[in-house]
């Protein structure tokens, strides 16, 4: 596939492609061009010439693309699906999932159309004041591999329907679906230059247009430590930041939660998209009293689920999308072993057999009674190992729970209202779930705490992430 600039798929001026591997077998799919600081220049280019007859469309009209754009890719939902499964690794169900997730956001900022105008506001000694809101010119959206169609949605919804134009510069490894996505987006009559996509490696192309003086604001997701070198090239151009960055999100089940919807979260919450979720549940916090039985439940639903290549038939868990990140799972298995700060109960190894001979695998993984220095509760554990400690009471759950650089979510399982309060009050994250963890929607804000981020994605607070607000004051 090409990169897309200006309306055109084109190649790299460097000439050099690389390679996009099924991360299930291992198997080239496609090749992308290896994009250079040089095409940056062009498509900021293009994007910055598209913007003022893109800000000056009414916005009915941009809505009126997008919804169209929407309904496209609700048409070839499966064929995207399918797609998205082959460059990242997740099943298709989770995969239909994520595209069906794309249209839901693109439609939702479409409804809030009307909603961004100015206000007026009076003040004293007669005068007058009112307030308009503008778009900011060129955005930039960096987009990591782990949800590569949603997260492109966050961003270019709220960006695209606020008046702005965009470059795009996806995932080195899972650039397609965000390509086809923009292909459609374009059909749909998005006129050219106001989304523009590079491919090609983060230091390269990510840097380029985080310091493009045309570059307004920059939207990132990806990992805490990125998102920093980010936020230091973004100050020097003093410009916008969304950062959304990574999460060490707890889960607390308390003695009076329901167990079984416990374990099913727990489940879920962890080993959705193969552990690689920002907000998936990386720490679990369970009560001595009830953490027998929980344990014993959740070992057992860990030990039934079905991994393997996303595309076949009642698979629950896919591979890891790339083998840094296996590779990056093994050592922190072994360092538990090795330093036997914990028990594996569950999992723990590369699956054997030839089915998994050539992916990137990894088995689901329950480690208990893990010890409170290990790697496993310090570092944001990106895939399919799930930590457990047993805590005596909220107090010491909610206090380990916040033991960390991170804030994203968070969750308390209880039928108890007053621990509910304690939770929601005292839990130090963007989003936090009663009975349920992992759940978003277009309508309600997303963003974290601490070094999980700045700022917020989703919502109608989204929209002010991509407008300028100017106050006029009057005298008559
Ligand atoms: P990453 O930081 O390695 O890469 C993210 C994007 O940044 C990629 O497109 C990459 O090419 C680009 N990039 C890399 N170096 C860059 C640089 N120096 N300048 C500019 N761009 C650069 O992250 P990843 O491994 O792709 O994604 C996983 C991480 O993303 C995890 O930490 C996860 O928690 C986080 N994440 C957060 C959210 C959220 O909304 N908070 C959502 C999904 C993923």
């Amino acid at each position: 596939m090409k990169m897309q600039i200006n309306g055109k798929a084109v190649e790299s001026y460097s000439g050099e492609f690389f390679d996009i591997i099924n991360p299930a077998t291992g198997e080239l799919i496609d090749q992308v061009p290896k994009g250079t600081e040089y095409d940056v220049e062009i498509a900021v280019e293009a994007a910055s010439s598209a913007f003022n007859c893109w800000a000056s469309t009414s916005p009915q009209q941009r809505a009126r693309i997008l919804y169209t754009a929407a309904g496209v890719v609700r048409q070839r939902k499966d064929e995207l699906a399918i797609l998205l499964t082959r460059e990242q690794g997740k099943p298709f169900a989770e995969s239909k999932n994520e595209i069906e997730g794309f249209a839901n956001v693109l439609e939702y900022y479409c409804g809030l159309v009307s909603s961004f105008h100015g206000d007026f506001i009076p003040v004293p000694q007669n005068g007058y004041s009112f307030t308009i809101k503008k778009p900011l010119g060129v955005c930039a959206a960096i987009i990591p591999w782990n949800m590569p169609a949603l997260i492109m949605a966050w961003k270019i919804s709220p960006a695209l329907i606020a008046g702005n134009t965009l470059v795009l510069k996806p995932a080195s490894n899972t650039p397609l679906t965000n390509l086809t996505l923009a292909s459609i987006l374009s059909e749909a009559g998005l006129p050219p230059g106001v989304i523009n996509i590079v491919t090609g490696p983060g230091e390269v192309v990510g840097e380029s247009l985080v310091k493009n003086p045309q570059v307004k604001k920059i939207s990132f997701t990806g990992e805490a430590r990125t998102g920093k070198r980010v936020a230091e090239l973004a100050a020097g151009g003093m410009k916008r930041v969304t950062l959304e960055l990574g999460g060490s999100d707890p889960m607390i089940v308390c003695d009076d939660a329901n167990l079984e919807t416990a374990v099913s979260g727990a489940l879920r919450g962890r080993f959705y998209n193969c552990g690689q979720t920002c907000t998936a549940v990386k720490r679990l916090f369970v009560f001595e009293s009830v953490a027998e039985e929980f344990i014993k439940k959740l070992e057992a639903s860990i030990r039934n689920l079905r991994v393997g290549n996303g595309l076949h038939e009642n698979i629950d868990m896919g591979p890891l999308n790339n083998c840094r990140q296996r590779e990056y799972i093994k050592e922190l298995v072994a360092d538990v072993e090795e330093k036997d700060e914990g028990r594996i109960v569950a999992g723990g190894r590369v699956p054997e057999g030839s089915a998994y001979s050539r992916g990137y695998f990894f088995e689901p993984t329950l480690v208990v009674d893990v010890q409170r220095e290990s790697r496993l509760l310090k570092e944001e554990v990106f895939g399919p190992v799930l930590p457990v400690v047993q805590v005596k009471n909220l107090e010491e759950a909610i206090e380990e729970a916040n033991n960390t650089c991170y804030g994203l979510g968070a969750s308390i399982w209880t039928k108890n209202i007053d621990r509910v309060r304690t939770g929601c009050e005292q839990l130090n994250a963007g989003i936090i779930w009663i009975n349920q963890h992992l759940k978003v929607a277009p309508e309600v804000p997303f963003g974290g705490a601490g070094e999980s981020g700045i700022g917020k994605e989703n919502g109608p607070d989204a929209l002010s992430e991509y407008l300028d607000l100017k106050a006029l004051m009057l005298k008559i």
